[in-house]
Formats: structure tokens, C-alpha cells, sequence
């Protein structure tokens, strides 16, 4: 339960500029200059940050270098890393409603959502890879007689993460968790519309016992402290989550420096497939919106293609259009919410021109406008796009915002050609009530994630990556450890 008297006076509380962290201490740019941080609230500047150099961004790589080298954190005992981590989450859990009323003023989404999916869901992954520090172990090979072959598993080394602005600290902890957990040293690069909450859990991390410098945070732009990261000879190993755009730099980048390996999730233009014989139309319509408006629309599993069998197409559309006239778009710090603020003016203008678009080729839309201008903060109502060609630029690139495009299909084949229809290969959905039917779609489409009779739930436990261009690597789960250890061999002769 959240408790609404103190969500009321952190609302409008000061916020205290944020500061890079490095070597367990807070800096400000090295030439002083700094970034507004403004709320899509309201329009307003919340606080400033540093806007970091490229000094600033050797300096965080060359301090979590040393702190990687001298085995300050990967020489403790598994246990003492287990031990630091777990107080981490329970002071993210501690601090769990500032976190998320701080996260929501700098990015916007509902505070029903951002409260559990952020510091919440962090500090339950911080302490899911802390648990399974000490229950990692290496191998010993089936080998010849006379000879021992060991297979170790070693922390991979200096970490960049260089994360985006729609679940910071979500986001954020499915890198920070498993990769300081494997021992890894991290430089920490927020997004420039959603640093303020990365840049507090640092400092409770330090707090918690972290030694300086094994996490530092480094905020600015992407194209300058970013590119500085993905450059850097320090690094290892770079984690990402973030636009295609971006991914393909930071591959270039590791071409152009030392080959550090480079993980990726990326967008996606994720197909949400109702069939008519779906076992609950209105179950479908509802998490179908849901699926898609959440967060307004920023999320990179949204189900943002609805494909829907011709003979339930109008059905099924005009009950979505009446579901979604009874959601309620606007501040998102009011619990009963249902779509907050866009992020910044520049994805709402994005999002606007992609309807605007549509409109000119003849498609039907229902929303579609700016709304609550008056506020100062950036509102767009939730929209539908029906009579969407597959050609058309909205059912092959990725909005990032409230709008749904909706096409008709007669039959598996067609649902399965459409569902595979894009460059991406992130998330998808399936609504019907034939099993062998739901098996054969999720063999057929071509995905990291398949929903069946739902969209959008997920686990801990399990993994989350894409194929195609939404990526090449996976966050969550055991599995997640890959990208952290390297594997070593030690061959002895007996
Ligand atoms: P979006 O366009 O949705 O903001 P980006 O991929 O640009 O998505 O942003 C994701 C993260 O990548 C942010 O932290 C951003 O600062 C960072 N970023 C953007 N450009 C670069 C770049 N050239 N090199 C490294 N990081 C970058």
C-alpha cells in the first residue's frame, strides 16, 4: 500500500542536484557544467546534474579499473559480497517510496506501477543474485587419465552499463545485480531523462559497504560520456539496453577499441496475436491495453501490433476503444492513473508525427492528441490505429508511446507472416483457446518471450532477451551470470 500523505510532500519536495559517484565519493563535472533535469510532469526543472566530459567519463572507467585490479571487491569471500549486497536491498527497500516518487517525477510513469516495478523489483533483483553469490561453481572435466582439467568461473571484469529512461532502476539492477554479484566492477551510465534514481541507489550502495569504486555513475549525454564508455580500454564488457541506433554504435565502438564484448537488448514492434477463439475477449481486451499503454507505451516488450482474426476485428476493436476511453491519462502520482507522462517533449513530438502519419495514409485512428497541455507536462492519450498496412512505417518501427497498430488476419498462416513481419524479435502474444494451436505459434514466431491467454507477465526467474535486431543477449535469470564470468581452464598433468 502506498502511503499517499507522504507521496503528497515528497511531490513537491526539493531535489538535491545529482553529483557523478566516483570512488565512493560525489563529483561534479570537471569543468562545472550541468544538465536541467525537467520533470514531464509539469514542464518544470527539477534539479540539475552534471553534464559529464569526457574526462569524466576516463576518470569513472580508469577508477573502477584499479578497483577491479587490486581484488577490493572480487577478492572478498562470496559471503562478505552476499552480505554488502543485501543490505543494498534493503535500503532500496527502506527508501522504496522517495526512490519512486523521485523516479516519477524525473520519467513519468504511474506511481502504481513504478512503485513495485522500480525500487522494489531492483532491490528483489539485487537480492535474487546476491542469494546465488556463494552457489556458483566452476567444473572439473571428464578427462583423460593423468590429467585434471578445471573449469573456472571468473568475474569478466570492468562492466559498463549504459541504460535507458523508462525503468532506470528496473533496468539498472538486471545489470548491477548479477554483475556485481560475479564480482565485477561497474561504470554506470543513466539515461539523460532518468539518472536521478540511479545516481541515489549508488549512494545508498555505498552506504551498504560498497567499496569506492566498484560502482560508479557517471551522468551526461549519451553521445559524449557514453561513446567515451563504449571506447574505453578499461572496459570489458559492455551491457546495454536501449534504442537499435545505439546498439549499433556501441558495436561499432568495441569494433574501433579492445573487442569488449557487447550485450544488447533493443527495442521491439511486438505482435499481439487474438484469434477468434480466444478463451475471454474482454480478458483480451483488457491486458491487450494494458499491454500495450502502460508506462505510455514505453516499454520495450509493449505489444504494439495488435493482429486480430477478421471475424472478432470489429468486435474486438470497438470494445479496446471503450476500455480505453475509461482509462485514466494524466498525473502520474495519482494512484488511480492508468497512463502517465510521456518522458520528454521530443518522444511526445515522435509520437504525435507517427499518428499524423497514419492519418495521412487513411488509417482510422481513435485518441491520438496531445492532451493536458495547460499542465506544462507531456500527455498523450492512449491510441488506436486500425486498418494498419504491413508496409507502413507504424507496423515496422518502434513509437515508444501510447499507440496501438491494429490489422486483420484470416487464419494461423497469415497471423504467423504478419507476427514475423518486422526486423524484431522481442516479445509476443497469442490469445486462443486450441493448445496445439498455442504450441505451434510459439515454435513459429520468432521471439524471446511468447505469451499465451496473457501479455506482458513475467518472472524473476526467468530470462528476457530478444533475437533478430532486438538484441543478442538476455537480463534475469541464472543465466544472466554468463555475460559476468568468464570461463578459465586450468589443464594439470597428475
Ligand atoms: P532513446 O533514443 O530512447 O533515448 P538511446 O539508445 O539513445 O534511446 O538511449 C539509451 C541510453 O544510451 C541512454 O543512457 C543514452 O544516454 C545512451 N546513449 C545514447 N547515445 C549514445 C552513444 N552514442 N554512445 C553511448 N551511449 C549512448
Amino acid at each position: 500500500m502506498l502511503d499517499t500523505d507522504r507521496l503528497e510532500l515528497l511531490r513537491h519536495a526539493p531535489v538535491t542536484p545529482a553529483a557523478h559517484i566516483i570512488d565512493g565519493a560525489r563529483r561534479d563535472a570537471s569543468d562545472g557544467g550541468t544538465l536541467d533535469v525537467i520533470s514531464p510532469l509539469d514542464g518544470t526543472t527539477l534539479t540539475t546534474m552534471p553534464k559529464g566530459t569526457v574526462e569524466d567519463a576516463r576518470a569513472v572507467c580508469a577508477s573502477a579499473r584499479r578497483a577491479f585490479d587490486d581484488g577490493r571487491w572480487s577478492g572478498l569471500a562470496p559471503a562478505a559480497r552476499k552480505s554488502v549486497l543485501l543490505k543494498w536491498a534493503r535500503l532500496i527497500e527502506e527508501n522504496a517510496l522517495d526512490l519512486a516518487v523521485l523516479g516519477v517525477r524525473d520519467n513519468g510513469t504511474e506511481i502504481g506501477m513504478a512503485y513495485k516495478a522500480e525500487p522494489l523489483s531492483a532491490a528483489a533483483t539485487i537480492r535474487y543474485y546476491a542469494e546465488a553469490v556463494d552457489k556458483i561453481f566452476g567444473e572439473i572435466a571428464p578427462t583423460a587419465p593423468g590429467t585434471l582439467g578445471l573449469v573456472h568461473r571468473e568475474p569478466a571484469g570492468v562492466v559498463g552499463a549504459i541504460v535507458p529512461w523508462n525503468f532506470p532502476l528496473m533496468i539498472g539492477a538486471w545489470k548491477l545485480g548479477p554483475a556485481l554479484a560475479a564480482g565485477c566492477t561497474v561504470v554506470l551510465k543513466p539515461a539523460e531523462t532518468a539518472s536521478l534514481t540511479l545516481v541515489r541507489i549508488a549512494e545508498l550502495a555505498l552506504e551498504a559497504g560498497l567499496p569506492a569504486g566498484v560502482l560508479n555513475v557517471v551522468t551526461g549525454e549519451g553521445a559524449v560520456v557514453g561513446h567515451e564508455i563504449a571506447h574505453s580500454h578499461d572496459v570489458d564488457v559492455l551491457v546495454f539496453t536501449g534504442s537499435g541506433a545505439t546498439g549499433r554504435r556501441l558495436l561499432e565502438a568495441s569494433a574501433a577499441s579492445n573487442l569488449k564484448r557487447v550485450h544488447l537488448e533493443l527495442g521491439g514492434k511486438s505482435p499481439n496475436v487474438v484469434f477468434a477463439d480466444a478463451p475471454d475477449l474482454d480478458e483480451a481486451v483488457k491486458v491487450s491495453a494494458n499491454g500495450i499503454f502502460r508506462n505510455s507505451g514505453q516499454v520495450c516488450v509493449a505489444g504494439s501490433r495488435l493482429l486480430v482474426e477478421r471475424s472478432v476485428h470489429d468486435t474486438f476493436v470497438a470494445r479496446l476503444a471503450e476500455h480505453v476511453r475509461s482509462m485514466k491519462v494524466g498525473d502520474p502520482l495519482d494512484p488511480a492513473t492508468a497512463a502517465g507522462a510521456v518522458n520528454s517533449l521530443r518522444q511526445l513530438q515522435q509520437n504525435l508525427d507517427f499518428v499524423e502519419e497514419a492519418r495521412g495514409l487513411g488509417r482510422q485512428v481513435v485518441g491520438g492528441a496531445r492532451v493536458l497541455e495547460d499542465t506544462g507536462g507531456y500527455y498523450m492519450e492512449p491510441t488506436i490505429v486500425t486498418g494498419v498496412d504491413p508496409a507502413d512505417r507504424l507496423a515496422r518501427e518502434e513509437v515508444f508511446g501510447p499507440v496501438l497498430a491494429v490489422s486483420a488476419f484470416d487464419g494461423e498462416a497469415e497471423a504467423v507472416e504478419l507476427a514475423n513481419g518486422t526486423d524484431y524479435g522481442l516479445s509476443a502474444g497469442i490469445w486462443t483457446a486450441d493448445l496445439g494451436r498455442a504450441h505451434r505459434m510459439i515454435r513459429r514466431i520468432r521471439a524471446g518471450v511468447v505469451h499465451v491467454n496473457t501479455y506482458g507477465g513475467s518472472d524473476l526467474t526467468v530470462p528476457l532477451g530478444g533475437v533478430k535486431q532486438s538484441g543478442n543477449s538476455h537480463d534475469k535469470s541464472l543465466h544472466a551470470f554468463d555475460k559476468y564470468l568468464d570461463l578459465k581452464t586450468a589443464w594439470i598433468k597428475l
